[in-house]
């Protein structure tokens, strides 16, 4: 056996052994980073090393340090954990080192990217005309629909901002609501487009359309005078990450497109909602609009790190993407790099296609329906909990609760984190503490659901007690 095979074989069984060890395993890591650094060693050698005892070194020093994100227990951020065909072709894609770029130089990736793409606007709901670039996440993707938003709203007002630049052009209202994610104000500053104006939503985030209207009718601090709109973009949100919250989008596309704005949708976990006949309601008209974001590694439980950048107008993608290289071997119609910002990158897309296989149709909406399903388990047994209140209307895969104030509320959490059955982070929403819990892993179970509701009773029951 040579050296190459006896690591891969070292990390095949580290891997399986801790997979295996999520169902029992305390999920919250239990070393700090200097007892870590410390295991590791933080001395560079001198003299080389077998790749099998680097392998198993790294596992077995980081395991205390591990978080375990893709138990059924984990319920922070918006994350997911790995669906098993993903998981195992993300393997491939580190042995096949495909550099995605060009179809000619990869025909096996260009193939999977075209066909998973495919797939998703089917799945999700979205224009089949429209252009799928694969970014390393909501972040970029945000920032890639809004790059192809920008490019082209200043285009229809006469300036060409690959040519020109920003300075001295028309400027660019942008618009959106004020519960969106924070990736949005940091896609804008990379774009050099400032900080969003912003629209009033409810108290569940959704924006209010007619605040909307209003703002849209209203003069931009900026804009020149006249009768034309100039140069606007509207952000709105498919899943709020407190409430999980879907913005109004058949009104508010309405008002937007009335205004000659490019609308951009950021639905990071969201968007999934259309792929369930049961929760595709909570999306209706959002396919309306101009270009969406969303992440794979969410809903849809494929590895770090995958985003999707969906637009209507490839044409307004590629030339705000697209590139040309005397070296490269472009194909006329565009490449796989024509669509996201990098150039060199993994194979992302091989993980969707996987995952999108390996579930179907049905597997999808299923999956969708059973972390809206737990989300309802968990708000039905937290109400049960004396002193706790679920604060927001449990649409789909979020929930916020309080347990009788800001205190209280942050010492249930630190019970629970300390605890160990579960991972569940604390946030602030609309001014008051909360623990906020996201479903988004395919692998939780009810046993999963009754076990941390379990936890958090005796967390609760402790916290209260004087
Ligand atoms: C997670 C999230 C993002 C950012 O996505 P990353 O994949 O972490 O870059 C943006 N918007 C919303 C609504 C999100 O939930």
């Amino acid at each position: 056996m040579d050296e190459r095979e006896a690591a891969l074989r070292q990390a095949h069984g580290h891997a399986v052994r801790w997979l295996a060890s999520l169902s029992d395993r305390p999920v919250p890591a239990r070393a700090t980073v200097d007892e870590i650094v410390r295991a590791l060693g933080a001395e560079l050698p001198d003299a080389p090393s077998t790749p099998a005892d680097v392998v198993d070194l790294l596992a077995t020093a980081c395991e205390p340090g591990l978080t375990a994100f893709p138990s059924g227990r984990f319920y922070g951020f918006v994350v997911g954990g790995t669906e098993p065909a993903a998981l195992a072709a993300d393997w491939l894609v580190s042995a096949w080192d495909q550099n995605s770029v060009m179809r000619a130089v990869s025909p096996a990736y260009a193939a999977a990217e075209e066909i998973a793409g495919a797939w998703l606007l089917d799945l999700l709901g979205l224009p089949p005309e429209s252009s799928v670039g694969f970014t390393t996440g909501a972040t970029m993707a945000n920032f890639t629909c809004l790059a192809a938003g920008r490019d082209a709203v200043l285009r229809r007002n006469g300036w060409n901002v690959a040519h020109e630049g920003l300075a001295g052009g028309p400027p660019v209202r942008v618009i959106a609501g004020q519960d969106r994610h924070m990736a949005i104000d940091l896609a804008l500053r990379y774009l050099g487009l400032g900080r969003p104006e912003l629209v009033a939503a409810d108290d569940q985030g959704r924006m209010d359309p007619e605040a909307l209207s209003r703002t849209l009718a209203a003069a931009h601090p900026g804009s020149r005078p006249g009768p034309e709109p100039g140069p606007t973009i509207v952000i709105l949100q498919a899943g709020d990450i407190h409430s999980g919250a879907f913005d109004p989008f058949a009104e508010t596309i309405r008002a937007a497109r009335e205004a000659d704005a490019w609308v951009h949708v950021d639905g990071a976990f969201g968007l999934w909602a259309a792929a369930s006949p049961a929760h595709a309601h909570l999306a209706e008209g959002c396919a309306q609009a101009d270009s969406w974001a969303t992440d794979a590694h969410k809903t849809l439980n494929v590895p770090y790190d995958c985003g999707l950048a969906v637009v209507r107008d490839s044409s307004a993608l590629r030339s705000a993407m697209g590139l040309r290289g005397d070296y490269l071997i472009q194909h006329e119609h565009g490449d796989p790099v024509d669509k996201v910002p990098e150039l060199s990158r993994r194979g992302r897309a091989f993980t969707v296609w996987a995952a999108l296989r390996s579930l179907g149709r049905q597997g999808v909406a299923d999956l969708v329906d059973r972390l809206c399903h737990h989300a309802r388990t968990f708000a039905t047994g937290i109400r049960a909990i004396d002193g706790a209140t679920v604060l927001n209307d449990v649409v789909f895969t979020q929930v916020c609760a309080d347990f009788g104030g800001d205190d209280r509320t942050d010492r249930v959490l630190a019970r629970l984190l300390d605890e160990g059955t579960a991972w569940i982070s604390g946030s602030t929403w609309h001014g008051r503490r909360v623990m906020r819990i996201s479903v988004s892993n395919w692998s939780t179970t009810d046993e999963d659901v009754s076990r941390t509701l379990d936890a958090i009773r005796r967390a609760a029951s402790k916290a209260f007690r004087p």
